[in-house]
């Protein structure tokens, strides 16, 4: 065992020496479960743990959340096994890629869907008015506003809107006035489509 491999994989090396019978994931191209791992520098390995689930997920770029006190809320986190030793796999959770209330853009017709909450939790399908199929989650991406659209912006509160045009640049927006606004000056941007949600 070389230096090198104790500094990249020491956590995982320690947790082995305890836990060979459970063994390790690596990843290569997929994950898989091995238990004669040979630690390689370039090669990612994680513990086949309680956790391993999210470990994993991280690794994979995703953000691991872990529930609030008041049960109702997730916090994102990144896997640390200071938290992980106290609290068991089922307060934490892979963050949904959306969430209830989101708009959402249809990536065949680019048509603006608002998620329900029902949507947001399992994400298994939508249907699109625009083109008429059914949308799966590859088929659609988060709406972000580009320059020059129309858009609503809401205050905190939810109380006070304003509806103007998204400029991306903020230095710009001091020589055209005020009638541009991006995610600074308001605390959220929605398509223009929102109109029907404001009272
Ligand atoms: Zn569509």
């Amino acid at each position: 065992m070389t230096k090198e491999q104790v500094e990249k994989h020491g956590e995982v090396i320690k947790w082995f020496c305890d836990n060979a019978d459970k063994g390790v994931w690596r990843k290569v191209k997929e994950w898989e479960l091995i238990y004669r791992p040979i630690f390689d520098v370039s090669t990612i390995y994680v513990k086949n743990d309680e956790f391993a689930e999210y470990r994993k997920a991280e690794a994979d770029g995703k953000q691991i959340q872990y529930r609030l006190y008041n049960r109702r809320e997730w916090r994102d986190c990144s896997v640390d096994d200071r938290i992980f030793t106290q609290q068991g796999a089922k307060e934490y959770r892979i963050k949904p890629d959306f969430k209830g209330g989101d708009w959402v853009v249809c990536k065949k017709c680019n048509t603006k869907h608002q998620l329900t909450s029902k949507d947001g939790c399992s994400l298994d399908s939508i249907f699109c008015t625009g083109c008429e199929t059914t949308l799966f989650r590859e088929d659609i991406e988060m709406w972000t506003p580009v320059d020059e659209e129309l858009c609503i912006f809401v205050d905190e509160d939810k109380e006070e809107y304003f509806l103007a045009k998204y400029n991306r640049s903020s230095e710009y927006l001091e020589d055209i006035g005020d009638y541009y606004f991006n995610e600074l000056d308001w605390d959220f941007v929605f398509p223009i489509e929102h109109i029907k949600n404001l009272k």
